[in-house]
C-alpha cells in the first residue's frame, strides 16, 4: 500500500471499509506507512446525517375535527385479495378516529388523502 498523500490516505480509508483516523494511524504505523491528512470523505458524511427529531407530543393539541390528521403508510408484506400493496392509516387528532385504506400503487396515496379529507 502506497499512502503519501492525502489520496493515499483517503483510499486506505475507503478499502478499509471507513474507520476512524486513529484505526489508519495505527494501521500505517504498525506497517511503517508514512500517510498524509485525511480530507472528510463524503460517504462517512452522508451516513451521519440523520433528521431532526419530531415531538411525539404536541403542546397545542387540536380540538377542531380534522384540525389535525397524522397519517402513516407502510407497503404490505403480501398483495391483498384485492392486490393492494400498501396501507395507510389516517388518526384525527381531536376525536381520536382512525381510518385505514389499502392502495395498489404508491402513486394513489394522494388522491386517498384527498378521500379521507372529504369523508
Ligand atoms: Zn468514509
Amino acid at each position: 500500500m502506497k499512502a503519501t498523500s492525502n489520496g493515499a490516505i483517503g483510499s486506505a480509508h475507503h478499502v478499509l471499509g471507513h474507520p476512524g483516523d486513529n484505526f489508519i494511524s495505527e494501521t500505517a504505523a504498525k506497517f511503517g506507512l508514512k500517510i498524509g491528512e485525511k480530507g472528510p470523505c463524503e460517504a462517512c458524511v452522508v451516513s451521519k446525517i440523520r433528521k431532526k427529531n419530531l415531538k411525539k407530543i404536541s403542546s397545542n393539541k387540536s380540538e377542531i375535527v380534522g384540525g389535525r390528521v397524522f397519517f402513516d403508510s407502510s407497503p404490505i408484506k403480501n398483495k391483498s385479495a384485492g392486490g393492494s400493496k400498501y396501507w395507510i392509516l389516517f388518526v384525527d387528532e381531536a376525536t381520536g378516529y382512525k381510518k385505514s385504506y389499502f392502495v395498489k400503487q404508491k402513486s394513489e396515496m394522494s388522491k386517498i388523502g384527498e378521500k379521507y379529507l372529504l369523508f
